[in-house]
């Protein structure tokens, strides 16, 4: 039996996916079903007694009976619009309402069919949706905005190859088009000189331990040289796996170092040319004494010339140490060497200086070698540096002493003065560059001194007394001594 109109509609009604509900054309409840009452959280006979006196949708209500009207009086059977609901428990509901009027064989209205379409999740999601979509803009604009600021250049890569470059590495590398480095190798930029530590950069990007700071020499594209140093990291760009890499140009800084240093050195060499003048003036006496003897006497000769030669020898020695240390800075070259003859050859010459200010310099060692590995004129500077502070504290003269300990690891330099001392604040501000309490101090000596042990792999300490001294202790790592070194 095929099922006859009404209870066809019955019982879509009843077992709708969909809410729904016959609306009187006053505007009362007059059937509703099940999947609207779930929707609502209210029973079906609770929507049913609600009068028009006390409808907590009498709004919504309201507003149909007002559409209904309207479609009336348009000859619209049909319509569909948007309306607001609240649950029992309080919660908002955004429900399309699908209106049809169903009207008596005469015509006249005789209730409202409505349908409640939920679409409060679609709505939800389509505002969230938004404003990811609104985040991941700003983020990706301010992303975009902060890489074109920042002063640091950042260059992305993908095996190994530019995929972005910031404005500030297109400055860095003298490009004035991104497309200038874009799907070029990063190894046409870098120098080749530097090609196995960006491998090894490269290989040490998957593990995920934080990486060192890292130093290129690259070469820009108008031929320029420069030094850089930042960092490089493994990040996800648009959805890949890439390696950003954030650099800051530091050959300025670099020069400038080596200009201090070098500054430092013509210092250090013009005060002690001042005392070597004097110095080299005393056998240049000697010679010219010398000779004038010889031209009148023709015996002792022999004698005499042994004295011109050892004089001629210690000028030639002063003259040199000098030169070194007025060379520019070579940069730190690393060979076995026994410390002991350096230290000796430095106390030799400062003790020239020494002997002018009634100061004497005792090496206070027996042995003959320790071995180190390490830069001999940088040593000669660490020891000439502080030595000349330790004179440079003994206004009345006095002894210095230059002691050394050593074991199977390391060796330990001491150089003890009888200067004024230092207050637990001028120790505090120690190494600080141009920090001096001398008139015509550089405030530069004690920083590269440090700067020289720290390269060395060694430390130096400090210990003072106002009044009575200091003593500045340098500790380096030995080598074991081999013949070959010898
Ligand atoms: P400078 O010798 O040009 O002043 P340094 O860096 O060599 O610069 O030393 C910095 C300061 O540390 C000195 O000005 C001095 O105040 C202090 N200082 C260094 N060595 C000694 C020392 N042996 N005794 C007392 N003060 C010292
Ligand atoms: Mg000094």
């Amino acid at each position: 039996m095929l099922p006859n109109d009404s209870l066809n509609y019955d019982l879509v009604f009843k077992h709708a996916k969909i809410g729904m509900a016959l609306i009187s054309p006053t505007g009362t409840f007059m059937k509703v079903n099940s999947t609207l009452c779930e929707l609502l959280g209210y029973e079906q006979h609770e929507l049913i007694s609600l009068t028009s006196q006390v409808n907590i949708y009498q709004a919504q209500i309201d507003e149909l009976v007002k559409y209904g009207q309207t479609m009336e009086s348009m000859n619209i059977d049909q319509h569909q619009f948007e309306q607001c609901y609240s649950q029992r428990s309080g919660n908002r509901l955004y429900i399309t309402m699908n209106v049809s009027i169903v009207r008596d064989i005469t015509g006249i209205p005789q209730f409202y069919f409505t349908q409640f379409e939920d679409k409060t999740l679609l709505r939800q999601m389509g505002s969230m949706l938004q404003s990811t979509e609104r985040n991941l803009n700003e983020n990706e604009d301010s992303f975009r905005q902060l890489l074109d600021k920042i002063p640091q250049s950042v260059f992305i890569t993908q095996n190994g190859v530019f995929l972005y470059v910031n404005p500030a590495a297109l400055r860095l590398v003298y490009a004035t088009n991104i497309e200038e480095l874009i799907g070029i190798s990063t190894r046409a930029v870098v120098d080749e000189s530097n090609h196995a530590a960006l491998y090894e950069r490269e290989r040490n990007h998957d593990k995920d331990y934080p990486l060192a700071p890292i130093c290129y020499l690259i070469n820009c594209l108008n031929g320029q040289q420069k030094l850089v140093e930042g960092f490089s990291l493994t990040i996800t760009y648009e959805g890949k796996r890439a390696v950003a890499g954030i650099f800051k140009d530091i050959t300025e800084q670099k020069q400038h170092e080596e200009q201090i240093m070098r500054s430092e050195k013509l210092s250090t060499a013009g005060q002690l040319a001042a005392g070597i003048a004097h110095e080299i003036r005393n056998p240049l006496t000697a010679i010219n004494g010398f000779m004038k003897l010889l031209r009148t006497s023709d015996h002792k000769k022999e004698l005499y010339f042994e004295i011109i030669e050892s004089e001629l020898k210690r000028i030639e020695f002063i003259v040199n140490e000098l030169l070194i240390l007025s060379k520019p800075q070579a940069s730190h070259t690393s060979n076995p060497l026994n410390i002991l003859p350096i230290l000796e050859h430095v106390i030799t010459l400062m003790n020239v200086q020494a002997a002018l200010n009634n100061i004497e310099i005792i090496p206070l060692f027996t042995m003959t070698s320790i071995w180190i590995d390490g830069d001999i004129n940088q040593l000669k500077q660490v020891f000439i540096n502080l030595l000349k502070n330790a004179m440079e504290a003994m206004n009345y003269g006095g002894t210095i002493r230059v002691t050394v300990y050593y074991n199977a690891y390391e060796v330990q330099i001491a150089v003890q003065d009888e200067g004024i001392g230092m207050s637990p604040e001028q120790i505090n501000s120690l190494g600080r560059p141009f920090y001096s309490t001398k008139d015509k101090g550089t405030g530069l000596g004690f920083m590269i001194t440090q700067n020289i042990i720290h390269n060395h792999g060694g430390a130096i300490t400090v210990e003072s007394v106002l009044k009575q001294g200091t003593t500045f202790t340098v500790k380096l790592p030995t080598i074991s001594e081999t013949e070959e070194y010898m």
